[in-house]
C-alpha cells in the first residue's frame, strides 16, 4: 500500500463523541467519513421506536455547564429543543430550589430555603461547600465519595436528600463506589458554578432530532460521509496509514469513538495500544433502566422532573413535547430494581409516582429499556486513556477519555463525550499542520 498524498480522516463510532469531532472537523474544512455499526446515530443517547411515538433510549438530563454540547447544538441549530430551567430538585419531603441570583448568592439562599432539611443540616452542606471551594474542589487524595461525606460529617438526612442523588444522577454509581474526586468536579460545575452552569437543561424533542438528524445533514453539506451499518472489525496499522478491516477503508488518521468496551477487538492488530486495552479492561459497567409510560391524559407535574424517594430513587420526567401523557421514569445504577420481573417494577413504580401526583390517568402502554453497560463504575483513581494515543495518527474519543485536563475529569456523560470529540479534532488538526 502507498502513503497517502493528503490527509484522509476516518472516524469510528457515530455516538456524541464521533458525531462531535466530526461535525468540529467538517466545520473547519476537514471532510471526515464517519462509521457507525447501527442503522442509525447517537450511541448510548438516540431515538427508539415505540409505536408511532419516537422516545428516546433512556432519559437524558444536561445542566448549563454542559458548554461544548450546547455549541455543538448551536452549531447544528437544534439548542433551541433545549428547555431551560433554574435548577430544582424536588422529591417527597424535600425540595432544593436555586433562585436566579448570582452565584454564590443563589447557593446559599437555595440552602436557607430549602424544604426538609434541619437548620443544623443546611450548615453542614454550606459548610461542605466552603470546604471544596477552599480546596479549589482537589481533594489531596481520591476515595469513595462515602468516605468523604463522613468525614466531612455530613448528616445522614442530607446525605439522603441532597448528596447521594446528585451523585447517583450525575456519576451513574452507587455512593460508596464513586469517585469522591468526580463527585467535587460535578459540584464545582454545577452548585457551585455560576447561576447559569447549574440549571437544568431538558431536551424537548427526542435525542435523534436533538443531535443525529441535524449532524447528518450538517455533515451532508460539509463535503463529509455518514456510511451507517458499517461496522469496523479491526483496525491495521500499514506503513504510514491506516486500513479498516471491514468497510476496507484507507486513512491517514483515525479518531476511535466507540464504546470503550469495543476497543480490545477493534484494537487487536495494533500492539503499540497494548496499554490502554490494559486500562479499560478494568473498568466494571453500570446499567440504566427507563421505563416509559403512555397515559390517556398529561399528568400535572409541579416540575417536570420529580424524585420519587431518597438516596438511589427513581426520577420521573414529564415529556408532553413527545405526546401528551409521556412520561420517563429512570432508574441509575446497579440494585435490586434490576431483580424485579418488569410488571412488578412497572406497578412498584405507578405506586411512587401516584404517591407524588394522586390518582393517575389510564395507562395505554408501557415499555422498559435497560442499558446495561449506560457508563462505566465512575470509582476512585481509575486510569483513563487521553485523547492522543501512542501511535501517530491514532486517536481516542469518548466519555471515558481522561481529557484535555486529566484533574478535571468528567464522568460518563454527554459532555465528557462531546468534550472528547472536540480535543480529538483539536489534536488532529495540530498534527496536519
Ligand atoms: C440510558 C442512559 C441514560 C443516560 N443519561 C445521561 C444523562 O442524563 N446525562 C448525561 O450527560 N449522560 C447520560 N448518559 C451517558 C451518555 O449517554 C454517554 O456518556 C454518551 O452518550 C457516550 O457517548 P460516546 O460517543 O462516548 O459513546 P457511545 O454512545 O457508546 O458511541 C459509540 C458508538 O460507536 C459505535 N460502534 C461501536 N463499535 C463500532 C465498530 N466496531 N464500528 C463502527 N461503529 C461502532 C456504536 O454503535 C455507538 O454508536 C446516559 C446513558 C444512558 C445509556
Amino acid at each position: 500500500m502507498q502513503p497517502q498524498q493528503s490527509p484522509k480522516v476516518a472516524i469510528i463510532g457515530g455516538g456524541w463523541a464521533g458525531i462531535a469531532c466530526a461535525v468540529e472537523l467538517a466545520g473547519q474544512g476537514i471532510p471526515v467519513t464517519l462509521f457507525e455499526a447501527a442503522r442509525q446515530l447517537g450511541g448510548r443517547a438516540r431515538r427508539v421506536d415505540w409505536e408511532d411515538l419516537a422516545i428516546d433510549n433512556g432519559q437524558h438530563l444536561m445542566i448549563g455547564a454542559y458548554r461544548e454540547t450546547q455549541r455543538l447544538l448551536a452549531r447544528l441549530g437544534t439548542s433551541g429543543k433545549l428547555e431551560r430551567r433554574p435548577l430544582e430538585l424536588l422529591v417527597p419531603g424535600f425540595r432544593l430550589r436555586l433562585p436566579t441570583l448570582p452565584a454564590p448568592l443563589h447557593l446559599a439562599i437555595g440552602l436557607l430555603t430549602a424544604r426538609g432539611l434541619s437548620l443544623r443540616e443546611k450548615f453542614a452542606a454550606a459548610r461542605f461547600m466552603q470546604h471544596l471551594q477552599a480546596l479549589n474542589f482537589k481533594l489531596p487524595a481520591d476515595r469513595p465519595a462515602t468516605e468523604l461525606l463522613e468525614q466531612q460529617r455530613q448528616p445522614a438526612n442530607l446525605v439522603a436528600r441532597l448528596w447521594a442523588p446528585i451523585c447517583i444522577a450525575a456519576l451513574n454509581t452507587p455512593l460508596e463506589l464513586a469517585s469522591a474526586q468526580v463527585f467535587c468536579n460535578v459540584l464545582r460545575d454545577s452548585l457551585a458554578g455560576s447561576r447559569a452552569d447549574s440549571d437544568l437543561l431538558m431536551n424537548r424533542a427526542d435525542l435523534g432530532s436533538l443531535l443525529a438528524d441535524a449532524a447528518l445533514a450538517y455533515l451532508a453539506g460539509h463535503h463529509s460521509e455518514v456510511r451507517l451499518a458499517s461496522k469496523v472489525n479491526t483496525l491495521v496499522r500499514q506503513e504510514d496509514c491506516f486500513n479498516l478491516d471491514g468497510p476496507d477503508f484507507t486513512a491517514t488518521q483515525v479518531v476511535l469513538a466507540t464504546h470503550p468496551a469495543r476497543l480490545p477487538a477493534l484494537l487487536f492488530g495494533v500492539p503499540e495500544l497494548a496499554g490502554v486495552i490494559a486500562q479499560v479492561s478494568t473498568f466494571t459497567w453500570q446499567p440504566i433502566l427507563t421505563l416509559w409510560l403512555r397515559f390517556a391524559a398529561p399528568l400535572a407535574f409541579p416540575f417536570p422532573m420529580l424524585g420519587l424517594g431518597d438516596s438511589q430513587a427513581p426520577w420521573a420526567f414529564e415529556r408532553n413535547d413527545i405526546a401528551p401523557g409521556i412520561v420517563a421514569i429512570v432508574m441509575s445504577a446497579e440494585g435490586p430494581h434490576l431483580a424485579l420481573t418488569p410488571d412488578a417494577l412497572r406497578d412498584d413504580y405507578l405506586r411512587l409516582l401516584a404517591r407524588q401526583l394522586g390518582p393517575l390517568p389510564t395507562l395505554l402502554g408501557w415499555k422498559t429499556i435497560i442499558e446495561k453497560r449506560a457508563t462505566y463504575t465512575c470509582a476512585p483513581n481509575m486510569q483513563r486513556p487521553g485523547n492522543r494515543t501512542p501511535m501517530d495518527g491514532l486517536y481516542l474519543a469518548g466519555d471515558y477519555t481522561a481529557g484535555a485536563d486529566p484533574t478535571n475529569a468528567y464522568p460518563a456523560t454527554l459532555e465528557g463525550a462531546v468534550r472528547s470529540g472536540v480535543e480529538c479534532a483539536r489534536l488532529l488538526l495540530a498534527d496536519q499542520k
